[in-house]
């Protein structure tokens, strides 16, 4: 922290204090620790516990739970919500929490104060309302723009077929294996609007003589060890993503240690296996 607080920028302790000051806590009730018959029913309901682990964040306040409603189904662009979805989201806001609706960068509506008491009920809405595709397995923790030349004048290349195939491919592999942890974002243009930069695995549309390419690059982190992604090399066509992004993932499920999540093998290898892989089956 020393070394960081001489920048302008550096928020302080007594910032935060004075900011903190203009904010009041929601009117949590008063629970003593986790809810029982909540616990019970994950036990009980694989399905149930699925969508907990996947779609449900712990609360610093006892009792309670942040829910992430997730807008990825596959075959729809991520982050689209019809209006009969956004409606359905506004009543939700009322009986499952404290009236708050927050939309994430990742693409997704949180509510962030449900009572553990209710969370079962508000599974089954989640499913009858499309709110309940599993948020945190890989292909779905990207946040890649939900546009494509067909509903962005920017874009150089379609990013949602592009997004499909690859989920698709992603579907098929985390069923095999367990991936972990994998941010794979894609933007249809230098404006990058989906973080193609930070994303462990990024693509970026590019525009070759008026036709369609994808630049991939490895190595992005949003985390804490913020990093920009290395480029791998020249760019594919579309229909060579989704086996470009198998390869990728195949070095990674062959080179890594049980502890290691994409990113933590991407940094002990190198970028020199993964393009060793793509490029000798594909040039
Ligand atoms: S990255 Fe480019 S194509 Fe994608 S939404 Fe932003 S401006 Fe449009």
């Amino acid at each position: 922290m020393g070394a960081h607080q001489r920048w302008p920028a550096t928020l302080t302790e007594e910032e935060l204090h004075r900011v903190a000051k203009h904010f009041s806590a929601p009117a949590y009730e008063q629970f003593s620790g986790d809810n029982a018959d909540y616990l019970a029913k994950r036990e009980a309901e694989k399905g149930f516990n699925n969508w907990a682990m996947r779609n449900i964040q712990a609360h610093k306040v006892p009792g309670y739970a942040a829910v992430t409603l997730s807008l990825k189904p596959t075959a729809v662009a991520p982050g689209d919500a019809t209006d009969k979805q956004m409606e359905a989201a506004a009543e939700l806001g009322r009986p499952f929490q404290l009236g708050e609706l927050r939309v994430t960068h990742q693409q997704n509506l949180v509510l962030a104060d449900v009572r553990q008491s209710d969370l079962y009920t508000l599974w089954q809405v989640c499913k009858e309302q499309g709110f309940a595709t599993p948020e945190y397995r890989p292909a779905d923790r990207r946040y890649l723009l939900p546009l494509a030349a067909t509903s962005c004048s920017l874009a150089n290349a379609k990013s949602i077929p592009i997004a499909e195939a690859i989920q698709r491919t992603f579907d098929d592999l985390d069923y095999l294996h367990d991936i972990g942890d994998l941010d794979l974002n894609i933007s249809g243009c230098m404006n990058a609007c989906g973080h193609h930069h930070v994303g462990h695995i990024g693509i970026l549309g590019v525009d070759k003589k008026g036709a369609e390419f994808y630049q991939v690059s490895l190595g992005g982190d949003s985390g804490r060890n913020a990093a920009i992604g290395q480029i791998l090399g020249p760019s594919f066509a579309a229909d060579e993503m989704p086996a470009v992004v198998s390869k990728v993932v195949d070095v990674y499920l062959e080179s890594r240690t049980p502890e290691e999540q994409f990113i933590d093998t991407f940094k002990r290898i190198g970028m020199a296996p993964f393009k060793e892989r793509v490029y000798a089956a594909t040039h």
